[in-house]
């Protein structure tokens, strides 16, 4: 036999129930989205490498080391995109999408690349649906994107704690970075190799650090909640108040810092203790249209992660019941079928005209092993009577009646 050739490490198939979970899972948060008039923007898959490493950030785990990134045949570096929001940010600009002067509000759904060790609800291809808001400072939106992600949680019920923080802004933060700095320098020895390095170049990052030894430093590190300016302090007091306003419970977590360089103020993360990982996180991003290039604009967004989500939820919707047609006997009866099969799908059934040849007994096996709920059978004898047996596979009931009585009685089991 050929050798058989796999997939690449850390990318998977998703085939049949998974397929639908993962279907399920964004068609829920594309709802909501939509019902929240948020307009969908597809973006390109891969982007200038440039773009992520000047938006996330060059001090971050995902730039540092998580990019796919190679050169194309005109030796261009570029990388497949490990996150949405640089692609919308860039797309923002490149679009003057602010040239209207109303703030935007758009959600993206795709593929996101990451070299990470593959585990469970990691792997090195996974799928965001992820919402930005370019263009207002309202703290309105802050609650109203936490709501979102909330009730993308809730619709699809999934347990998940939302932690919020804030992160200041250009005003504050270098207050808190010092004082943070200043500690962490006196438990240098005690963090991880990495952190070490991170102390200097991003100190905040550390807060963000998996290894257990720097999270227990992390514990007792100065709160930036202590240092944030009047501004800052009050967005995050309204923002808090509003979340209440709509009942969307939250903890606060003073040493959230998430691992991208670009968030100010607001950041939050709602976390699956069943998963022992965040399901959907995002946050404040005031400066990040700026600093690519565009005019000034806050802004701000979440992404979810749907291979995460998937791995939560329990129970997908019932597909409708299946019918399989079956024709039975030669030509006429083929196309009979075929044409009947045909009817009942522009009624909305789902249906299966059977390609099996054979014994009737086979043709029951096959509906059995394809899940069908229901069967017809189209041959000579119905087809001369104008009466066609409808079969309740599962209380094994049977009925002959007129193909369009038929219709009638499986539309109302259609739903
Ligand atoms: P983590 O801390 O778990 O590495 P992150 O902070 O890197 O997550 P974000 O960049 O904030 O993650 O991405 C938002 C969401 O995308 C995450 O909360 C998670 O649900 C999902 N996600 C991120 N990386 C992966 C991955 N490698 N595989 C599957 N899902 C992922
Ligand atoms: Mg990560």
């Amino acid at each position: 036999m050929a050798e058989k050739v796999k997939t690449v490490r850390g990318f998977r198939d998703l085939i049949g129930e998974e397929a639908r979970k993962y279907r399920y899972v964004v068609d829920t948060a594309r709802d909501i989205l939509e019902r929240n008039n948020f307009e969908e923007i597809i973006l390109p898959t891969v982007e200038y490498t440039k773009l992520f490493a000047r938006s996330i950030g060059e001090a971050t785990d995902i730039v540092e080391k998580e990019m796919f990134t190679f050169q194309d045949k005109g030796g261009r570096d570029i990388a497949l995109r490990p996150e949405g929001t640089a692609g919308v940010a860039r797309a923002y600009i490149e679009n003057k999408l602010y040239a209207d002067g109303t703030y935007k509000k758009l959600y993206y759904e795709g593929s996101m690349f990451r070299h990470e060790r593959p585990q469970k609800g990691r792997y090195r291809e996974f799928h965001q649906i992820g919402a930005e808001v370019l263009g207002t400072s309202n703290p309105l939106a802050d609650a109203e994107i936490i709501k979102i992600a909330d009730d993308i949680l809730k619709a699809l019920k999934v347990d998940a704690t939302i932690e919020i923080n804030s992160l200041g802004c250009k005003k504050c933060r270098p207050k808190y970075r010092e004082a943070l700095l200043q500690y962490l320098k006196e438990h240098k020895e005690e963090l991880c190799e990495d952190c070490q390095r991170r102390l200097e170049r991003n100190p905040l990052r550390i807060l963000d650090c998996k290894v257990e030894g720097c999270q227990l430093i992390a514990k007792n590190a100065p709160k930036i909640t202590d240092y944030l300016c009047e501004e800052c302090k009050t967005h995050h007091q309204k923002v808090k108040e509003y979340l209440k306003a709509l009942g969307v419970e939250f903890v606060e977590n003073p040493y959230l810092v998430r691992g991208l360089d670009y968030y100010s103020k607001t950041v939050f993360e709602c976390v699956s203790e069943e998963l022992g990982k965040t399901v959907i996180a995002g946050g404040r991003y005031d400066y990040l249209v700026e600093e690519l290039g565009g005019p000034p604009t806050p802004a701000l967004g979440f992404a979810a992660g749907v291979e995460r989500l998937m791995l939560l939820v329990k129970e997908l919707p019932k597909r409708p019941p299946l019918v399989l047609v079956i024709p039975f006997g030669g030509d006429r009866e083929r196309e009979e079928a075929l044409k009947l099969a045909h009817r009942l799908r522009e009624e909305g059934i789902r249906t299966e005209l059977s390609y099996r040849e054979g014994k009737i007994r086979k043709q029951f096996e096959f509906a059995n092993k394809i899940g069908a709920d229901y069967t017809i059978v189209v041959g000579e004898n119905e087809l001369k009577q104008g009466l066609f047996p409808l079969k309740n596979l599962h209380t094994r009931e049977e009925i002959k009646l007129p193909f369009e009585e038929i219709v009638k009685v499986l539309k109302t089991q259609s739903g």
